[in-house]
């Protein structure tokens, strides 16, 4: 078997050995004669599984007493609607640092809700980069302040976190368990598990207890964190089979020596391509500007649109899969999540290093 070179930006690549553990369980899972998938959510085997999958997230991300993990459903895109649902009151302002598509999605949801207000946004340079502190409008008196720690589409990244009054509520969807995380900073982080975590499915909410308890959401009993929390994530049936998952690749990512290790292959992955730009003479350009570049989504383009059409042809004949930017913007996006293996990347990049050579007289004439 050969397995594809996948750089999809979601969902996205697994560990090989994740799906070979999960195959070898697939039909009898510990002798049970069942499936994980056939068994109920409230019997032995399947909560050894749910408790596990709490109790290594916890470790490997170091979460503190102060903050619960929860597994919900319906992706990031209804933690857009829960987080105002909860946090954002009559009276008070939500505030939103604007990085790319999903925190004006984001946004969106909270405007239907309440105020909001924009305290910094990147839009107005094509999103190529993270704000600056200096550029931020007043955050005080906030509810919460939302921010997208990795922009999945624009390929860039929070490299450090901002100092803050206000709760700071991250969208983590595309670069959670990818390097070390400070998560006494954060009231509340949310990530849908397609990127770097499992399957969909299931969403990981990391939320501060005695801020969620203090709030509440009156119109649905469903869309209340207090629900989730006081029920181990076990109020209704959770989505068994993908909680299962996220327990593999979370033994997985404890032997690559947890979110440090981790960090140091991804660095080195994204490296080994940001380098292949720079190195380029101006044949590849990244998206992201210097210091906010992703080290999950490298995002670039090439002289014009029909050498991308042609790249990207290519790669594909080559076996790379999941080159194509988002529809929204177009170029090239190479997703390198934490299950993109080395060699994957080191492929790619001597792919982009001949494709170059390949074009000797072209390079760019950007407007
Ligand atoms: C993919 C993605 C989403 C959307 O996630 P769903 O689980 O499909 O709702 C939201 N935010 C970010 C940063 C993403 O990368």
């Amino acid at each position: 078997m050969v397995r594809a070179l996948n750089f999809s930006a979601g969902p996205a690549a697994l560990p090989l050995p994740v799906l070979e553990r999960a195959q070898q369980e697939f039909v009898n899972f510990k002798g049970t004669g069942m499936s994980i998938m056939e068994m109920s959510h409230r019997g032995k085997h399947y909560d050894a599984v749910h408790s596990e999958a709490k109790q290594r997230l916890k470790q490997l991300m170091n979460v503190p007493d102060t903050h619960e993990i929860l597994f919900l459903q319906g992706g990031a895109s209804m933690q857009f609607s829960m987080v105002p649902l909860n946090f954002l009151k009559e009276g008070s302002t939500a505030g939103y640092i604007l990085t790319g598509s999903w925190s004006e999605k984001a946004l969106q949801e909270a405007e239907r809700i309440g105020k909001t207000f924009i305290v910094a946004s990147s839009k107005e340079s094509k999103y190529r980069s993270i704000p600056s502190k200096s550029d931020w409008k007043d955050d005080s008196g906030l509810s919460y302040l939302h921010i997208t720690s990795n922009n999945t589409i624009y390929g860039t990244q929070w490299h450090e976190f901002p100092e803050t009054n206000a709760p700071l509520v991250a969208d983590m969807s595309s670069d959670i368990l990818s390097r070390p995380l400070d998560i006494s900073k954060f009231a509340l982080l949310y990530a849908g598990a397609q990127k770097n975590l499992g399957p969909s499915g299931v969403t990981v909410v990391i939320a501060h207890k005695e801020w969620t308890a203090s709030h509440s959401n009156s119109l649905s009993k469903f869309l209340d964190y207090n629900t989730h929390l006081k029920t181990d994530s076990l109020y209704n049936t959770p989505p068994t089979f993908s909680i299962y998952m996220l327990g593999l690749v979370l033994e997985w990512a404890e032997e690559q020596g947890g979110t440090d290790g981790l960090a140091t292959l991804n660095k080195e992955k994204a490296e080994l391509l940001y380098d292949c730009i720079e190195n380029s003479g101006g044949f590849y350009r990244g998206h992201a500007e210097k210091g906010s570049e992703s080290h999950m989504n490298v995002t670039f383009n090439l002289p014009d649109q029909e050498l991308e059409k042609d790249f990207l042809g290519k790669a594909a004949n080559e076996g790379f899969i999941g080159l194509n930017g988002h529809r929204s913007i177009g170029g090239c996006r190479a997703s390198i999540y934490n299950a993109v293996p080395l060699e994957a990347v080191e492929k790619l990049a001597d792919f982009m290093k001949v494709y170059r050579k390949n074009h000797p007289s072209r390079s760019f004439s950007f407007q």
